[in-house]
């Protein structure tokens, strides 16, 4: 080349062809771009080396391994850490290492160069509100501004409008399926915590780009949790999922919650350790949720306080259902109503008085049971709460022996921000050990691996969600591939210590369901030990009031609502909007019948009514059995 020069005739007398290009094409056999390559790695060999010019007996390393000489990682190397570098050069040239051996040396030595606190430090990328209120203006409008240009400018202006968008697009603008957290915003509540820092070193050193900002307080010190105006629609929520907001959480964070609808379930504790999750789950109830922010709690430890009466809550509020089941001469299959506003209403006055034992909750319980059933709605007469007071002592010890579970994934998926938030890590290494009356149900879609540092000590109960892969490629981007999911059940089951459930929720109806469920029990099967798993639950898709919308929205190409035939709409009863009830027989009849192939495990359907139970063979009253004392005929 360096001969030849860029003459066509020269090209055309030297080596009969026109140029490089077809020198490239027609005498190596190579596109320009290899041959541009090979002369510039050609060059920093040389640069490297210059006796490889003369010394026709040295033997170069192969030109992949001399590319790495051009790495920009190796560059930086140079700049901050020059022994490094000059260790990764030499492998280049040691033909005892490979170029994949050289380049994972070069991978890590990087790594810990960028996770150099200090090297973050010097280059901390704050969050800057007038670029992003450009980057968010631009988004969409090119359409509506091209249509007010003059046409011989309309290319110029829209090739500027490229430019930006691209830039956008580098940077850190919102884009649509990015499950990437990009900014961390702390707000004036959570400003000195050591978790928020602790939360903002641990995202920066997964994204040294992650932009920091501080919002202030608003009116009776409430936190700021504004997005930026210009957001319309769905680009809120897409916001929403890049962004993780760290505040103090000035409400209780453990809450009784019963899910809506006419279904079965069981006394439903949860504790609050976020809201939203930077996955991107189609279905995701989420949506309609009233907070609308990503958010994680910088008083974490406060949840301390609170465990310390939950075994006591807890038993009351199962005291008062068998209460309730006696007087009324019924099982319930569900909290009864308003039940939970009252075990909420305990909760508070548990904690604020500090009742801990069994004998002053029996005492609050006898004295205001009149209170406590009215407060339930429930119908009796003063001769039949005579008759019940003293059963009190009795149906509190039958409740007390019903374990404590509480539920950490009921508003997030706590995994999918676990090595940012670190929060199951709090419950592993800290809530376990100090109350060990308590338990901890996980339910998740997502791979991590601090189980595995810990043990789990059959009081952890993980449920692992599966989908077949073509569900989880296309309604649940960002979270783990079915692979790695199966891949941690595996371990643990090989671990020991944890109580693994499966959960197959929600089915989704779609042509070819039938063969693609068929298959994903036929891979489970053979990827764990399916036999050993106590229990698995099955679930459909439930559309809550407004979801639907809130899906087209967020997700405009979505195909879930393609046949509209195959969807209810919700009942005042049930208050989701379902598949038919053959389609949800026909889903569960084939997964009960797939499953019990491989194992005796116990089958729960997720949040169904009670008749479905019956349609598909599943008894809902031995479930409910253990879950609390009630009346019995
Ligand atoms: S993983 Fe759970 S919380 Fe997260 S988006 Fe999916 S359904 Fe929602």
């Amino acid at each position: 080349m360096e001969v030849v020069g860029d003459r066509e005739t020269n090209w055309k007398g030297y080596l009969n062809v026109d140029s490089f290009e077809d020198y490239c094409d027609e005498k190596l056999g190579i596109s320009l771009k290899t041959g541009y390559s090979l002369i510039s790695d050609y060059s920093k060999l040389l640069s490297e080396k210059p006796e490889y010019k003369s010394n026709k007996k040295l033997i170069p390393p192969p030109e992949t391994k001399v590319r790495i000489l051009g790495n920009k990682k190796l560059k930086a190397l140079k700049k901050d850490s020059p022994d490094k570098c000059k260790e990764i050069k030499e492998m280049i040239f040691n033909p005892n290492y490979s170029r994949r051996e050289t380049e994972a040396k070069l991978e890590e030595f990087h790594d810990n160069l960028i996770h150099d606190e200090k090297v973050i430090e010097e280059d901390i990328i704050e969050y800057d509100p007038l670029k992003e209120k450009v980057r968010q203006y631009w988004k969409g409008k090119e359409d509506a501004i091209l249509g007010t240009i003059r046409e011989n400018n309309q290319s110029k202006f829209s090739g500027l409008l490229n430019g930006l968008y691209d830039l956008g697009q580098k940077e850190n603008s919102t884009r649509v399926e990015s499950t990437e957290i990009k900014r961390i915003v702390i707000t004036n509540t959570a400003k000195d915590s050591a978790y928020a820092e602790g939360v903002i070193n641990r995202a920066r050193k997964l994204n040294r780009k992650v932009e920091i900002s501080h919002t202030g307080t608003g009116n009776n010190d409430t936190d700021i949790l504004a997005f930026p105006s210009q957001l319309q629609g769905q680009e809120n929520y897409w916001y929403m999922k890049e962004t993780l907001y760290v505040r103090e959480r000035k409400s209780s964070f453990i809450e009784t919650f019963p899910s809506p609808g006419d279904i079965v379930e069981n006394l439903n504790t949860a504790l609050k350790l976020g809201f939203h999750c930077r996955s991107t789950c189609q279905y995701c109830y989420q949506q309609t949720s009233r907070g609308g922010t990503q958010e994680v709690f910088s008083n974490i430890k406060n949840v301390t306080d609170e465990l310390k009466y939950e075994r006591i809550v807890q038993t009351a509020t199962l005291t008062v259902w068998s209460m309730i089941s006696h007087l009324q001469k019924k099982i319930y299959v569900k909290i009864p109503r308003n039940l939970s506003e009252t075990s909420n209403k305990f909760r508070e006055k548990v904690v604020k008085s500090e009742i801990s034992n069994d004998d002053s909750m029996m005492e609050l319980l006898s004295k205001g049971s009149e209170g406590i059933l009215s407060d339930c709605n429930v119908d009796f007469t003063k001769i039949e709460l005579k008759k019940l007071l003293p059963n009190i002592p009795k149906f509190y010890k039958k409740n007390k022996k019903v374990p404590l579970w509480l539920w950490v994934s009921e508003y997030s998926d706590i995994l999918a921000i676990e090595p940012i938030a670190k929060q199951m890590e709090f419950i592993l290494s800290e809530l376990l050990l100090k109350f060990p009356e308590v338990n901890f149900m996980v339910a998740t879609k997502s791979v991590d691996e601090c189980f595995l540092e810990h043990d789990g000590q059959d009081r952890i109960m993980l449920n692992m969600n599966l989908s077949p892969e073509e569900v989880i490629n296309k309604y649940e981007p960002g979270t783990s591939p079915l692979d790695k999911r199966l891949d941690l059940v595996k371990r643990l089951q090989n671990k020991g210590g944890y109580i693994l459930r499966l959960s197959f929720e929600p089915m989704i109806y779609f042509e070819g369901w039938e063969e693609a469920y068929k298959s994903l029990v036929e891979t489970v099967s053979k990827s764990i030990d399916l036999a050993s798993i106590p229990a698995i639950v099955l679930g459909s898709i439930r559309l809550r009031s407004g979801l639907k919308n809130r899906i087209i929205r967020n997700y405009p190409w979505t195909d879930l609502f393609a046949d509209e035939s195959v969807l209810v709409k919700a009942t005042k009863e049930d208050k989701r909007g379902r598949y038919t009830e053959e389609i949800r027989i026909a889903q569960y009849q084939l997964m009960i019948d797939e499953l019990k192939k491989h194992t005796k495990a116990e089958i729960i359907l997720g949040a169904e009514y009670p008749e479905m139970w019956d349609w598909v063979g599943l008894d809902k009253e031995k479930f409910m059995s253990d879950k609390v004392y009630q009346y019995e005929q």
